[in-house]
């Protein structure tokens, strides 16, 4: 990130920065100031709507929230805009050459234009041999440099080719860093983007955000029973049928090992509840066969458990809601959906 402020900018937002860790004492390490150094230049419009959101909640900000945020607005938004600007410049740079080059040519084919039309003036006279001679010369000099300004220009046509395929690169590489290997869906990285970015955009838009998490019942037993790499492909299966369960606007995630996860924006904790009982039913009602032998494998089963994002809570909370639903449904007899409401009630009638 870069910062062009004045010297005089520069260290008003640096007191205003340090006045905000004193009054909500957090600690005025590096990265906690960066956070708001950058809140008192106003310079990431996105960062003092999430504090504003936060504190409008009357959200403490702990140490944790701190992090968070820094996590959040600068560790990745620094990466992908050192990439976007190094890929920006360069094709600045060469557009600038191709530009540079396509007038210089013009002005030599002018140049031509006029030697050729001076040479048939010249040749209609008589006499007058050595200019005529000097102008053959120059106007074949001039076309040698002509030749050699396509030449030039297309080498620099090949090199932003060069960079744009570089970019395609960088871009598929970053795909690749949120892709879970085994199954094709995303990896925790993608898990923990889209709940960053949901919970963003949940607390700026006012709608719901919920939370799935998933994870397959008795697994081991059926890793050792049928082997790792049938256990695999209904890893695979699973993936699938998640997305085959989702809408674009929706995040399926492999959480790690057999656990998976949705993250469903703009979705309501009863709808949420809905469609994780239809990918539930969706996956019960498959059957699994070892494609060589032709085995029926029996049934797999799931278990779901489903949390509701509280505007401004940590992150942490709303996925640990989501766990705790997800063992709720476990002690439940597995192979059914529980949501923190359910939580809710045991514990009352627990109490009770
Ligand atoms: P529960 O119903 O309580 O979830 O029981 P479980 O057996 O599924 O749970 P447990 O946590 O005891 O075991 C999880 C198993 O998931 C252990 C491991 O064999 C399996 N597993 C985790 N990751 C992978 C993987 O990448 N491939 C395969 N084939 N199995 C995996
Ligand atoms: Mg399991
Ligand atoms: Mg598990």
């Amino acid at each position: 990130m870069e910062f062009a402020d004045s010297p005089a900018q520069a260290a008003e937002f640096a007191a205003a920065a340090m006045e905000q860790l004193k009054r909500r004492t957090i600690k005025p390490t590096p990265n906690n100031f960066m956070v708001w150094y950058v809140y008192a230049s106003g310079q990431m419009p996105d960062l003092n709507k999430a504090i504003d959101i936060l504190d409008s909640n009357h959200q403490d900000f702990t140490e944790t929230r701190n992090a968070e945020l820094f996590v959040r607005f600068f560790s990745t938004a620094d990466e992908e805009a050192a990439v976007a600007d190094v890929t920006g410049k360069l094709t600045d740079q060469v557009n600038m050459m191709l530009g540079n080059i396509s007038s210089a040519q013009g002005d030599a084919d002018a140049y031509t234009d006029a030697l050729v039309e001076a040479a048939s003036l010249l040749d209609g006279l008589d006499g007058n041999e050595a200019a005529k001679s000097t102008i053959a010369d120059m106007v074949e000099s001039t076309h040698e440099m002509v030749k050699k300004n396509h030449v030039l220009e297309a080498q620099l046509q090949s090199s932003t080719a060069e960079i744009e395929r570089l970019r395609e690169d960088m871009e598929s590489l970053r795909q690749e860093a949120y892709t879970d290997g085994l199954t094709g869906i995303g990896n925790r990285k993608k898990f923990d983007q889209s709940l960053r970015l949901g919970a963003i955009a949940a607390m700026e838009s006012g709608e719901p955000l919920c939370l799935l998490m998933i994870d397959i019942d008795h697994f081991k037993k059926f890793n050792d029973t049928h082997g790792h790499q049938v256990g695999d492909k209904v890893l695979r299966l699973l993936a699938e049928t998640l997305n085959e369960n989702i809408k674009g606007q929706d995040t399926a995630a492999r959480y790690g090992g057999e656990e998976f996860s949705i993250v469903l924006p703009r979705t309501g904790l009863k709808d949420a509840v809905v469609l994780a009982d239809n990918i539930r039913k969706a996956i019960s009602s498959k059957s699994v066969r070892d494609r060589r032998s032709g085995e029926d494998l029996g049934k797999i089963t799931i278990s779901i458990g489903v949390s509701l994002f509280a505007f401004g809570e940590p992150i942490g909370g709303f996925i640990k809601r989501a766990d705790q639903a997800l063992y709720h449904a476990k002690r439940s007899g597995r192979d059914c959906v529980c949501s923190e409401d359910d939580l809710a009630t045991s514990t009352l009638s627990f109490s009770a």
